[in-house]
């Protein structure tokens, strides 16, 4: 394409944008109202799949890995690249206390371990409502596309159920691009940064992380009569307690978290149960602390419950590898969006211990993954803060978290014109 040609689609494409923020922001109520769990996503996979195809996309392929959808947006032009959309479709066990006016009600009263409240506390309805209104946006275009974009729909995100596989992992596993191979993959997270601006960080943006499963057994017994049994309540304290020492095993300039966010036991009030289940997460930033600290709190956990003649046994699941924005990628992407929102929106960041396994692709098949602020917030020195008389600041998975509904025109104008300038070879591969 020549300079014109692609000065005249950008323009197109961005005033297409603006126009699809209507539909867009149904769309997101919609979803937001209506959430679905990990790898439960039913519903919202049979609506992606569906607007997918009223776009006109040339194939829709569902019920990958569970619910994932891919749709194929083959361009009038010849050209060699494929630019990768992603969006997470899966809501968290959160009861929600956003106080949006479409706030979720719903309980799902199947899922394991549940009934749980179900929100989108994470914005996975915003991720997929943009994605959806880049298909539209994007084959609005299609004659002047060189190349193909792959809007890509995955499940579980935010980890499946113990005893299921799903996600990103299973997606790539489960052949949905055997056929064709995304040169770049794009994405962003909504976040509690100031409405509109994009974070970006070079190196480990998000952490590497694991699922732990730590059970302690002891012998059941009358609660007025320990000696009987074997308790394991003071092991299970211990190993808690224990559990935020870890990070002084590891260099102090890695960051690390450990983290019991669910204790499940089966005693009563005057009954010592025979076993207590915790449930967490470890956070590495640095991939190569992670043997490290799950060998140690292997280690802690099963003295400590031996020094009370218990016995703990700790398993490590659901493995994510770190998110990496390679300088290369950033300095490909990176142009398209100062263009796009200007330069005094775009903020570098350090890496967080949160994840995301949107690594998998990105590290499959490149590319690059930023943040998108939301929020009344504004930088107080290298942290945030609520702007004064704004809805406040509420992180990602809290009850209140909120994602402002106007601020999604411009990750959308992001999404459409870095696949654009991808495929026209403005985004090197
Ligand atoms: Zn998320
Ligand atoms: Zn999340």
């Amino acid at each position: 394409m020549d300079a014109d040609d692609v000065a005249a689609t950008r323009k197109l494409l961005d005033e297409r944008a603006r126009d699809a923020l209507g539909e867009l922001i149904q769309t997101r109520h919609h979803l937001h109202s209506h959430p679905e769990l990990s790898n439960r996503e039913v519903n919202t996979s049979a609506l992606v799949a569906e607007r997918l195809r009223r776009a006109g996309l040339d194939e829709v392929h569902t019920g990958i890995a569970g619910h994932g959808v891919v749709g194929v947006l083959r361009g009038g032009r010849a050209g060699d690249r494929v630019a990768g959309l992603r969006a997470d479709m899966d809501a968290l066990p959160v009861a929600e206390a956003s106080g949006v006016e479409f706030a979720s009600t719903v309980v799902d009263s199947d899922y394991p371990g549940g009934p749980f409240p179900v929100a989108h506390a994470c914005g996975h309805d915003c991720h997929t409502s943009t994605v959806l209104g880049a298909a539209d946006v994007l084959a609005s275009v299609r004659d002047d596309l060189p190349g193909t974009v792959m809007f890509v729909f995955q499940p579980a995100e935010e980890g499946p159920p113990i005893d299921e596989a799903g996600g990103a992992k299973a997606m790539i596993d489960a052949g949905a691009f055997a056929d064709l191979r995304p040169t770049m993959m794009f994405g962003m997270h909504v976040a509690p940064l100031p409405k509109g601006v994009v974070g970006y960080g070079i190196g480990n943006q998000y952490a590497a992380s694991c699922l732990v499963k730590i059970e302690v057994v002891g012998k059941q017994v009358h609660g007025s009569m320990p000696w009987y049994g074997i308790d394991p309540m003071p092991a299970v304290a211990d190993i808690i307690s224990g559990a935020g020492q870890l990070y002084r095993q590891v260099p102090a300039t890695d960051a690390v978290t450990v983290s019991i966010g669910h204790v499940e036991d089966v005693g009563r009030f005057n009954i010592i149960g025979e076993r207590v289940t915790l449930w967490g997460t470890i956070r590495c930033l640095d991939e190569t602390s992670m043997g490290t600290v799950q060998d140690n709190l292997r280690r802690m956990a099963e003295h400590h419950a031996a020094a009370y003649g218990a016995s703990a046994t700790v398993d490590y699941l659901q493995y994510v590898p770190p998110l990496a924005n390679t300088e290369e990628w950033i300095d490909a992407i990176l142009p398209t969006v100062k263009r796009v929102i200007g330069p005094d929106r775009l903020v570098e960041m350090p890496g967080m211990l949160g994840y995301d396994d949107m690594s998998e692709f990105t590290r499959a098949f490149g590319g690059a993954y930023l943040n998108f602020g939301t929020q009344d917030t504004q930088f107080a020195g290298t942290s945030l803060a609520p702007v004064e008389g704004g809805r406040g600041m509420a992180m990602n998975h809290s009850p209140a978290f909120y994602a402002d509904d106007d601020c999604l025109v411009d990750s959308l104008r992001i999404h459409v014109q870095v696949a654009f300038d991808h495929l026209a070879g403005e985004v090197p591969a």
